[in-house]
């Protein structure tokens, strides 16, 4: 059974050294439990967050413990009543290794012929959810309203940006790129899509939203945040939902200090700025978002990419990667056929 687990805690940016390949005996599970082999595995921004011992909501992975993570999974052995040999499951806590067992806690049952499993992971799993739950709840979108979101081509961005399509707002995405951008509006629908690396990227940001912003869903803070500040309209919401380009930080930005900026705009304009955490605010509410979703994807209404990794070693360079942006799409891992 290869693991890989956390060699020990990044400062900055992880890299390779954070991480251990490790080749343990295959688990043998107890009475109620059963064994779970991985096909594919999620790797997601959140697990930056479980590589630090600073306070959050989770509690962090212990230096030597497995990385943790979610993954569709195959039920090798069982003796639990619920499941059987070769039942298709996706596993919340089957963390980064070939095999885990599991009482069936976070564990939910998926179609055996589904034609695409590793959606699981993405646009019908917890980064689809996410998305279309913060930006229908917290964002309340109308039709004819601007909405922003960046990380635009990422499983949470594609869906926010569709979603508000669908519901007939002005979507504006923001991505890394040329290549991200394009496809956000040709392949996605978004109405535009700008490069957050270009120098001017607050005066697109204002010719491309001419009647402000309704709603931000925030993904991830930094410099698109300061653009999209003076854009905020009356009554604009902001699901606060990721800050990713914060999560390798090791000290505060550089000055001037924007929160009483922050403040007096959160007043003046009465903004609504809420944070949310998917399964904490929103569990009951997965079998809801799954009926309205599958369809979509099955229609082509709401369109879906993913970036396909092999190889369970390849793991930890696909996570360093996803932080600094080189994932076009869901990031996801192939273990076994
Ligand atoms: P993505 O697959 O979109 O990957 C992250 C993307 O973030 C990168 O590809 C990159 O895209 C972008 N990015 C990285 N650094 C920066 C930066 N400095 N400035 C701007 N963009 C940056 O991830 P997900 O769709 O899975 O997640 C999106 C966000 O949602 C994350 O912040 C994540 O933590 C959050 N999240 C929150 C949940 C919750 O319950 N609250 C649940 C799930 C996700 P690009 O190249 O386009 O810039």
């Amino acid at each position: 059974n290869r693991q890989i687990l956390l060699a020990s805690r990044p400062v900055g940016a992880p890299t390779p050294a954070n991480f251990q390949l490790v080749e343990t005996p295959i688990p043998q599970p107890g009475p109620g439990q059963m064994l779970l082999r991985a096909k594919w595995m999620s790797l997601d921004p959140y697990m930056r967050g479980r590589m630090s011992d600073a306070k959050s909501y989770a509690d962090p992975v212990p230096v030597g413990g497995v990385m943790t993570c979610g993954a569709v999974c195959e039920v090798m052995q069982s003796n639990h009543d619920g499941y059987a040999p070769g039942d298709l499951v996706m596993s919340y806590t089957a963390g980064w290794q070939d095999y885990s067992v599991s009482d069936g806690t976070m564990v939910f049952k998926l179609d055996k012929h589904m034609a695409e499993p590793s959606q699981a992971l993405g646009v019908l799993g917890m980064p689809g959810f996410t998305g279309y739950m913060g930006l229908l709840d917290i964002g309340q979108p109308k039709s004819g309203e601007t909405v922003v979101v960046a990380a635009a081509t990422g499983p949470v961005g594609a869906v926010v940006g569709q979603v508000a399509k669908l519901k007939g707002c002005h979507v504006v995405g923001i991505a890394g790129g040329a290549e991200k951008c394009a496809y956000a509006v040709n392949e996605l629908g978004f109405d535009a899509c700008l490069d957050h690396k270009q120098a001017d990227l607050a005066e697109q940001l204002a010719k491309a939203c001419p009647k402000g912003i309704d709603v931000y869903f925030e993904n991830v803070g930094g410099k698109v945040f300061d653009a999209v500040m003076p854009l905020l309209n009356a009554h604009a919401r902001i699901p606060v939902c990721g800050l990713i380009a914060q999560y390798n930080a090791t000290e505060l930005p550089a000055g001037p200090d924007r929160m009483p900026q922050l403040m007096r705009l959160i007043l003046s304009q009465r903004i609504r700025m809420q944070g949310f955490i998917i399964f904490d605010n929103y569990g009951p509410y997965y079998p809801d978002f799954l009926k309205e979703m599958t369809p979509w994807v099955a229609e082509g209404k709401v369109k879906v990419k993913e970036d396909r990794v092999t190889g369970l070693e390849n793991a930890p360079q696909a996570f360093i990667g996803l932080l600094e942006g080189k994932n076009f799409g869901k990031l996801v891992v192939q273990i076994a056929d």
